[in-house]
């Protein structure tokens, strides 16, 4: 087995640079030409069809049959003239990855030859029988059914020789099965909740979209070094391993030159992002070793979420080329920083005002503000769910960990906005304001543009910071789907944003002006969620303590975390919107306990398997090596030159039983409190079991293993260590 790793060593030392298929033309150029976007349409379509279509895109209407067929028939011609031969629906279901199902656009023709087909039909809908995704019991209890219907507002895209329609994913009976059902629906909640509150400020404002900016963080580790780790190939990130002398004290690899095979490898999917439509903006080295980050210029959140999916498959795929494996774990690696997906958020009009920039004058600050408030209790009044919506059994390695976002929820403004906030307080009083004080209080308002300019503080260890024109969710887990953290965020901001308006609308009906009416709710909102704002170190004892005295909650387990989903308040906001069904909500909560419980079981059985077949093995023909060499001193030398020479063997292999022993009892104990948890029936309950009496061996386990690594002669050690995954590339 250690050969494996010297093989693998020796591989990564000869690796050759592999050519980066560098971009030839300009970007410019090559943007979108894999999309089958409005210019293409505008080509390819009728002017019907092509009507049908955008309107579709950008209102919302239906596509009738007679159009969806045409515009199935002009697809089909672009797609084909681009080199596609086969089709899928493309779809999120609730795994964490997309799936397709290929199927070729050939069919028999009348003269029973082979014909390239494709209807209106089949565009718009499918049945791929899809049923061994989790549906939380869905299906199961009609019949194995799912449906994928083709979603109008993201385009559809070649990959390879495969057209690809994006498209939902529901049951028979109408449930969503996926991530993107309801991200659509939550986009549409704050579309219509944020337009009924820009009404009071601007009546041109007649559609509001969220906008999504992510930043994909993730390690890259050469695929020789990772295929001799079978617990990088089976779980995504190492078990064990001592941590390697050097890793990220000195900080040198953040922001330091990309190597250059890394560089070849981001050219070469950023090429291949380009030409799927994806604005990669941004790449760099990330603070831990072999850790990097690629960031796009932000779009639409739904379409931002698609382009994040496909970029991630790939990275996957195009790693392979470089002979690179791509880690999107949170926490591949113990003891050095984990990965996140900040998800970058903002809501914009078709006035082109973003809605989370300060306004020009008064006027605009003062709808800023509204929705700036909005956001503030929406977060306060809603931590637990929106904690619910990207925790994971991986990101809970980083929540709370001291390097990542705390698990207790807050949000930085950064002074200036939080003192404009405080004024609003202090001059907005119950009865009515003087003119003076109304003249004051915007002339206030309306200085925030110019302060925030020079507003450069910027909060890290904030989960949710504001800055300066948008808010960045940092919880979000690198692996994630981002549409989990924008369902919420987005149905929770709708939902506030709907108090909002009906409790100004009660002020206004009574008499109150509606300036003064919106400044008495910015008010009240502000002093509701006054909790919630933390402008210090998040990471520090002192906030655990002050978050306490607030009521804040601060929830590191993964199972009490998903029970959130089904809180009392959590059904008001995601039922009372209408973003799922109670049976849809209850579902998809089901399918959260069962990825945490498998994704646990598989660690748990991966850790055994390694612990007892590579490691306990090695130990003990480290432990013989060591017998044989007492044996031969006391052979070779008088009694007492023998006993003071053989004094360190005899404690080295004391050392080595002991671990050994450690190893095989808590093994032997976790795999029986795992025979306990599968024969639990619920799935809440398992996983609960899983997480409170499987996992806890892991860090135990493990610990004895590194101390093994650290103590037997490397030349046997069967696993890639942390120096060589960590520093060869
Ligand atoms: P950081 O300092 O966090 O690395 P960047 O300038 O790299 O910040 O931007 C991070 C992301 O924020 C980018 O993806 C960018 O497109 C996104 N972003 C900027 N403005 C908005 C916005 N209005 N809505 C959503 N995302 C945005
Ligand atoms: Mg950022």
């Amino acid at each position: 087995m250690a050969e494996l790793r010297f093989y693998a060593l020796r591989e990564v030392f000869n690796r050759q640079l592999v050519d980066d298929h560098t971009i030839t033309s300009k970007i410019s150029v090559i943007f979108a030409e894999k999309v089958f976007d409005k210019r293409k349409m505008e080509k390819y379509l009728t002017r019907e069809a092509y009507q049908a279509v955008t309107a579709a895109m950008e209102e919302g209407t239906s596509i009738n049959r007679k159009m969806a067929g045409q515009v199935a028939t002009g697809m089909k011609a672009w797609a084909m003239d681009n080199g596609a031969t086969h089709y899928t629906h493309w779809f999120h279901p609730l795994t964490d990855a997309t799936a397709e199902k290929h199927d070729s656009f050939v069919d028999f023709g009348d003269t029973g030859g082979l014909v390239e087909n494709f209807s209106g039909e089949l565009l718009a809908q499918q049945e791929p029988d899809a049923s061994s995704f989790p549906s939380g019991g869905i299906r199961n209890t009609f019949e194995a059914r799912g449906y994928t219907a083709w979603d109008v507002s993201s385009p559809a895209f070649i990959v390879g020789h495969t057209l690809c329609i994006p498209t939902v994913f529901v049951s028979y009976t109408g449930e969503a099965l996926d991530y993107k059902t309801p991200l659509l629906k939550a986009l549409a909640a704050i579309d219509k909740a944020a337009v009924d509150v820009c009404q009071y400020f601007d009546k041109n404002v007649t559609k509001v979209i969220a906008t999504l900016g992510w930043e994909q963080e993730y390690f890259l580790i050469d695929e020789a070094l990772y295929n001799a780790r079978p617990d990088l190939i089976l779980t995504d990130r190492t078990l064990m391993g001592h941590q390697s002398s050097k890793d990220q004290q000195l900080d040198d690899h953040y922001f330091s030159s990309i190597p250059e095979r890394v560089n070849a490898y981001m050219r070469e999917f950023e090429t291949e992002a380009y030409r799927l439509g994806i604005p990669v903006k941004t790449r760099h080295n990330e603070v831990a070793p072999n850790q990097f980050e690629c960031a796009p210029i932000f779009e639409e959140a739904n379409l931002a979420n698609d382009h994040n999916q496909l970029i991630m498959d790939l990275m996957k795929r195009i790693a392979r080329r470089h002979h690179f494996r791509v880690l999107f774990h949170e926490k591949p690696f113990a003891g050095i920083n984990g990965s996140g997906k900040h998800n970058n958020w903002s809501l914009k009009t078709n006035t082109g005002v973003n809605l989370f920039s300060p306004g020009k004058n008064p006027k605009g600050n003062m709808m800023f503000l509204s929705f700036l408030v909005c956001v503030l209790k929406a977060v306060y009044e809603n931590q637990d769910l929106i904690r619910a919506s990207i925790m994971s059994a991986g990101n809970s390695h980083r929540l709370g960990a001291n390097e990542a976002p705390p698990a207790i929820f807050s949000v930085f403004l950064g002074k200036q906005i939080s003192s404009t906030l405080d004024e609003i307080v202090e001059k907005v009083t119950s009865r009515k304001m003087t003119p003076d004080e109304k003249t004051e209080l915007k002339l206030g308002i309306g200085k925030i543009p110019e302060i925030l300019l020079d507003n450069t503080d910027r909060n890290r260890t904030s989960p949710f910071a504001f800055t300066g024109n948008r808010f960045e969710f940092r919880a979000v887990g690198s692996s994630a789907n981002c549409a989990a953290a924008m369902i919420i965020l987005n149905t929770v901001v709708a939902d506030q944003l709907t108090k909002f308006k009906k409790a100004a609308d009660t002020l206004i009906r009574k008499g109150t002006s509606k300036d003064e009416a919106i400044f008495q709710v910015q008010k009240k909102f502000i002093l509701e969620s006054e909790n919630i704002r933390f402008e210090g170190d998040g990471y520090s004892d002192d906030w655990k303590k002050e978050a306490k005295k607030r009521g804040l909650s601060n929830v590191t387990s993964v199972t009490e975390s998903i029970s959130h989903y089904l809180a009392p308040s959590a059904k008001k906001v995601l039922i009372g919107n209408n973003i799922f069904t109670e049976r849809e909500l209850e579902a998809r909560v089901g399918v959260e306990y069962e990825k945490f419980t498998k994704k646990i079981q598989i660690e748990a059985r991966v850790l055994g398997d390694i612990a007892i077949n590579h490691i306990v093995p090695t130990a003990i023909r480290y432990q013989t090596i060591l017998l044989e060499n007492v044996k031969g001193l006391r052979e070779v030398f008088e009694t007492k030159v023998y006993e003071e020479l053989s004094h360190a063997r005899k404690d080295l292999i004391m050392e080595v039983s002991h671990h050994i022993s450690q190893i095989k009892q808590k093994v032997h104990d976790m795999i029986e409190a795992r025979k306990v948890a599968n024969k639990i029936a619920g799935e809440k309950e398992k996983a609960i079991a899983y997480e409170k009496n499987v996992r806890p061996f892991f860090d135990d386990i493990r610990y004895h293993i590194d101390k093994l690594e650290l103590i037997v002669d490397n030349d046997i050690w069967p696993l890639p260590k942390y120096r060589e995954l960590l520093f060869t590339r």
